[in-house]
């Protein structure tokens, strides 16, 4: 059996490592230093709490620097930390070594296939959630489905049998980048202007002509990188997300207020670098990226 290298253990490392454990399969996690491994260690394992119910799995960790060759990978690091975290582990990639990349937005994950071109890279689009208690425990906070599939290689894995047997909801698509743009496009249109407005996501009904203004730019965006299906229908996706998270604050709204860093850059940012690389007019993403980084400053927050 192939060993599930879990790198990270935040919120969906936790989630993801503890399922894959507690169905018997290999579980080893990678902690960011010695100071982690040494907490870890005190902690005495993960621990996860589902319907009201704390379980403890005590999952194996180690360093970057261990010697053990990685078959499989799940990069469990926000956008902004993963590429550096995976340049820590890459001495040791077998030579048919997979990584799944969970990021959110996109260009984390074209960052690390473009550096480690033999190693497979899977991409991940999760609506699960889950949040961190403390330490190393994560509380499974909203059932959802994991996409994953490959830009280049439509061919489904064989271990998705592990994610079966885990009881870990996933379905193997065919186009990935797709999934990814269509939930950048709706955080674009919904995330910022929740910062911005200090708001809930259902007061976001009281900015309509805001609301209209992105998302005409986001559909010619997606237009232009081949999605004219998922923009023919995103304002009403907006709207219908705004709707079925009324009362939710959204997680970058959750990120500024905890005074934790964004993923600005691979979300609003990358919407707005994309538009300017092919050349299409978006002024109204681009004056909301600048306001938005102008309050993370005022927060002290990185601006990207
Ligand atoms: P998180 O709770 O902040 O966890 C990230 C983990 O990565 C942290 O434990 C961090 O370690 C670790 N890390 C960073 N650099 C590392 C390194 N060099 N070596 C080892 N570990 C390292 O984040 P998250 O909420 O799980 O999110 C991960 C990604 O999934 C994000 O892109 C997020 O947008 C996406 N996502 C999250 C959810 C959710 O519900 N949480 C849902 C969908 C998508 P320390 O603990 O030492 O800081």
């Amino acid at each position: 059996m192939t060993t599930w290298h879990v790198l990270g253990a935040g919120s969906l490392g936790i989630l993801w490592a503890s399922r894959l454990a507690r169905a018997g399969l290999p579980v080893q996690l990678i902690l960011r230093n010695p100071d982690r491994l040494s907490d870890y260690r005190n902690a005495g394992g993960l621990r996860l709490t589902e319907n009201g119910q704390t379980h403890l799995y005590r999952i194996p960790a180690e360093l970057a620097q261990a010697d053990t060759p990685i078959r499989r990978l799940l990069v469990a690091c926000k956008a902004y930390d993963a590429e550096n975290a995976v340049a820590q582990v890459a001495s040791r990639f077998a030579a048919s070594c997979e990584t799944l990349l969970l990021q959110n937005g996109l260009g984390s994950q074209q960052a690390v296939a473009s550096r480690w071109p033999a190693a497979r890279c899977l991409f991940v689009s999760s609506t699960e959630g889950a949040y961190r208690q403390n330490g190393f425990h994560a509380t499974f906070a909203g059932q959802g489905q994991n996409w994953l599939g490959d830009p280049n290689d439509s061919t489904a894995p064989a271990w998705l049998e592990d994610l079966v047997s885990a009881s870990i909801p996933h379905r193997w698509t065919t186009d990935i980048l797709g999934r990814l743009w269509h939930k950048l496009a709706l955080n674009c249109a919904i995330n910022p202007l929740t910062v911005l407005h200090d708001c809930r996501n259902g007061e976001l009904r009281a900015h309509p002509q805001a609301l209209d203004a992105l998302c005409d730019e986001l559909a010619a965006l997606l237009v232009a990188n081949g999605y004219p299906e998922l923009a023919a229908g995103l304002a009403e996706d907006v709207r219908r997300v705004i709707e079925a998270t009324a009362a939710n604050y959204s997680s970058m709204y959750q990120d500024v207020h905890a005074g934790r860093r964004t993923e600005i850059t691979y979300l609003l940012g990358h919407a707005c670098s994309t538009a300017a690389l092919i050349g299409l007019k978006v002024p109204h993403l681009d004056g909301l990226h600048r306001r938005l980084q102008t309050l993370l400053d005022r927060r002290g927050l990185p601006r990207d």
